[in-house]
């Protein structure tokens, strides 16, 4: 057969027609990705960020009701536990560098009492199990929990996990747009697969970075807001004992590695000695009268 039947059979393209699409995708993507900075409103810094505060404060928003609703919903705000839970936010929030952000904090305690977890979603909505709560003792360690949660939000640790999910969900179509033989559409799909995995992977965890970054803001806010940060090596230690319990904190799935955490944390103590006269704060059983 000659050369030119086959061009006719690959009309569609051909490996290197497709391969080229491939290409240019890959590079609009890298170039979008790299062109979206965005300089941090707290920290300066310069991030790669696709939506603009405004926009992370909605979608922070909006998504509040369905990530209540997976966790047993919301308590009501009569509940004096809640109270208390959005009383310590507003207090961390105004006596913190927190109140000069754009960020709109809301503080929401969660009605499941065997998930022991706290997340943010983007935009500053808080959210912290009553599993959580109940294995806490002190109002600083609460004040430690919650300013760890304020600290991805402040470094919009969601919204650059969302730019680099943009760029994944690039890279697979152009993975799919390369594997994609007309013949043979079968084969297709392995690659994609693996790179949609590979997408959502990049998705949903935080990094060690973010989460270290995270503990450092904890433990800046405890210490503005009059908390003794040494609450939060006993955060640490109480979320590693409560692994070794039947339901396995949730909260390790995201947050894993509590002995660097302590550690880390110790070493950042060290180099920033705490001030005298910080606040353990009320114990949490006196507060609620039980
Ligand atoms: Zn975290």
């Amino acid at each position: 057969m000659g050369i030119f039947d086959q061009n006719n059979n690959s009309s569609s393209g051909g490996f290197s027609g497709r391969f080229i699409s491939a290409l240019l995708i890959v590079v609009l993507g890298l170039f979008m990705y790299f062109c979206q900075e965005q300089e941090n409103p707290v920290t300066g810094e310069q991030q790669h960020v696709s939506i603009s505060p405004s926009e992370e404060i909605k979608l922070g928003l909006q998504s509040a009701p369905a990530m209540s609703q997976k966790m047993g919903g919301e308590l009501s705000a009569s509940d004096p536990r809640a109270q208390e839970v959005k009383k310590m936010g507003a207090f961390l929030v105004t006596h913190t560098v927190a109140s000069h952000s754009p960020w709109k904090f809301q503080f929401h305690l969660l009605a499941d009492t065997k998930m022991i977890n706290a997340f943010a979603l983007p935009g500053g909505q808080v959210f912290i199990t009553l599993g959580l709560l109940n294995a806490l003792q002190t109002e600083a360690q609460l004040a430690g929990v919650l300013s760890h949660e304020m600290g991805h939000v402040i470094e919009r640790h969601s919204a650059q996990q969302i730019a680099k999910g943009q760029l994944g969900a690039l890279l697979v179509s152009a993975v799919t747009v390369a594997s994609t033989d007309p013949q043979n559409r079968e084969g297709a799909y392995a690659p994609a697969v693996i790179a949609s995995v590979v997408n959502q992977m990049a998705q949903l965890r935080y990094s060690r970075k973010d989460e270290s970054q995270a503990d450092e803001w904890g433990l800046k806010l405890m210490t503005e807001s009059g908390y003794d940060p040494r609450a939060m090596i006993e955060v640490m230690k109480i979320l590693k004992s409560s692994g070794g319990k039947e339901s396995s904190p949730e909260i390790f799935q995201t947050h894993p590695n509590p002995d660097l955490r302590i550690k880390q944390i110790e070493a950042y103590l060290e180099q920033h000695p705490p001030a005298q006269g910080l606040r353990e704060g009320r114990k949490l059983k006196e507060v609620f009268g039980s």
